[in-house]
């Protein structure tokens, strides 16, 4: 079974606003067996709609529009889909009622403009709409069904969620597919490609191994389809532990979770702390650590020493060091982890010093060079990036780089192998 996603709305096409629903959509159409053939936006152009609705059931079984529902005049959806029909437009008096009664409670008067949104093409089955004023909609098509769902985010999700999946639950009962993820982080994709490479040859055709790259991260997913339901959520569980085993040095997860999660969970495990010392991303690694809930169990705090004289008054950085290699150094990270272990009383301790451009880089150090130590009382590991893309790509990529490298410290010193 196909499904084809329909955005509409120019603030779309202008990068005004970013088509999360076709994302959301298209998640909860895999977990029924619907495979997504196409998603594209169209612009508030009557022509232009009637065209894509036009295309995209000659593509796929079911069409979902999101979208210009609204009562002002950008929104057409209703017209185009009642042209595509041929069909008129009917004035819908339970919409009106509804409308009326939530501006009652407002202390308000549904005016003119509310009329016109209860105009709906004939033949709509109404899609029950409890958040908002505009009411979804479900047209037959021969075989084929189009969807209409107004473009706010929460109101198109609940009518989804309370109406349109459960009715095309029962409309097309389709095919199983499930999916597995991976997380991985300190590899690259090739690298990653490189290990994996037998396993990948050696999957059966109803599974397939997409490589997720983001940022230091990757996620391996494998997405099965086919067969029953329960074979198939086994042979995953199977291959997805396979396939862990072979990149395990890289795997701090699975699913949704996050890098800065799985630190937190062994940390708080193991009753250790930890601490940082910031330069270059300017707190975003202990943003990233803090931003998860309970984080106050194990993060105890962090210094952004900026300036020489910040990172030699509280973070004890000899004024030596700076002057003979730099802040920029492997020499001067060292002292940073030393100095911030001291300063936060932490077991562990990250720190990070580096030329995120545009400006700044010299011939021996060119932006994007960025040098990053982890260390514990113990052990302090060190490494240098020359990642160059911009300033915002540089401080993320190393952000997650920094976290990869203390996951890759925890396990070694606090996980058993
Ligand atoms: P309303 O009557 O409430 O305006 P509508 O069905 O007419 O609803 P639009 O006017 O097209 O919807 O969009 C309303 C808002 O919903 C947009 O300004 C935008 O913020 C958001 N929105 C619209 N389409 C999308 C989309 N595809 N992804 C994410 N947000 C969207």
């Amino acid at each position: 079974m196909n499904a084809f996603i329909l955005p509409v709305g120019d603030e779309l096409l202008i990068g005004q606003v970013t088509d999360t629903n076709s994302t959301w959509i298209a998640r909860q159409l895999n977990l029924l067996g619907i495979n997504v053939r196409h998603a594209f936006s169209v612009g508030d152009t009557h022509e232009e709609i009637v065209k894509a609705i036009g295309y995209g059931l000659s593509q796929a079984e079911i069409l979902i529009m999101t979208g210009g529902l609204g009562p002002t005049k950008d929104d057409i959806t209703k017209k185009a889909i009642a042209d595509f029909l041929g069909v008129e437009l009917f004035f819908h008096e339970e919409t009106w009622r509804k409308i009326r009664q939530i501006y009652e409670r407002l202390g308000k008067t549904a005016g003119e403009s509310s009329r016109i949104q209860c105009f709906l093409p004939q033949g709509a089955k109404i899609l029950n709409n409890d958040v908002g004023t505009a009411p979804g909609m479900w047209f037959n098509y021969g075989q084929k069904v189009i969807i209409s769902l107004p473009g706010v985010p929460s109101e198109m999700k609940y009518i989804m969620e309370m109406e349109a999946l459960p009715l095309l639950q029962e409309h097309f009962p389709g095919e199983p597919i499930a999916h597995r993820t991976v997380l991985t982080a300190g590899a690259g994709e090739t690298e990653l490609a490189a290990l994996l490479e037998d396993f990948e040859n050696n999957l059966p055709e109803s599974i397939k191994l997409a490589y997720l790259p983001a940022y230091g991260q990757v996620r391996l997913r494998l997405s099965g389809k086919g067969g029953d339901e329960k074979s198939l959520n086994a042979i995953l569980d199977s291959k997805a532990s396979e396939m862990e085993k072979i990149v395990s040095r890289f795997v701090f997860g699975r699913g949704e979770k996050s890098l800065e999660s799985a630190i937190g969970e062994v940390l708080r495990e193991h009753k250790m702390t930890i601490a940082t010392a910031e330069s270059c991303t300017g707190g975003l690694i202990s943003h990233k650590l803090t931003s998860i809930p309970g984080s106050s169990d194990y993060f105890t705090g962090s210094i952004i020493a900026y300036a020489y004289e910040a990172k030699i008054k509280h973070l004890k950085v000899k004024p030596d060091t700076l002057e003979q290699f730099g802040a920029v150094s492997e020499e001067c990270v060292r002292e940073m982890i030393s100095g911030i272990l001291a300063a936060m009383d932490a077991d562990y301790g990250i720190s990070i010093s580096g030329i995120a451009g545009p400006g700044g880089g010299t011939e021996n150090k060119p932006v994007g060079t960025i040098w990053i130590a982890v260390g514990s009382k113990y052990k302090t590991v060190t490494r240098k990036i020359g990642f160059n893309r911009n300033r915002a790509i540089n401080i993320e990529y190393a952000s997650n780089a920094a976290l990869a490298m203390m996951w890759n410290l925890l396990k070694e010193e606090l996980r058993p192998k």
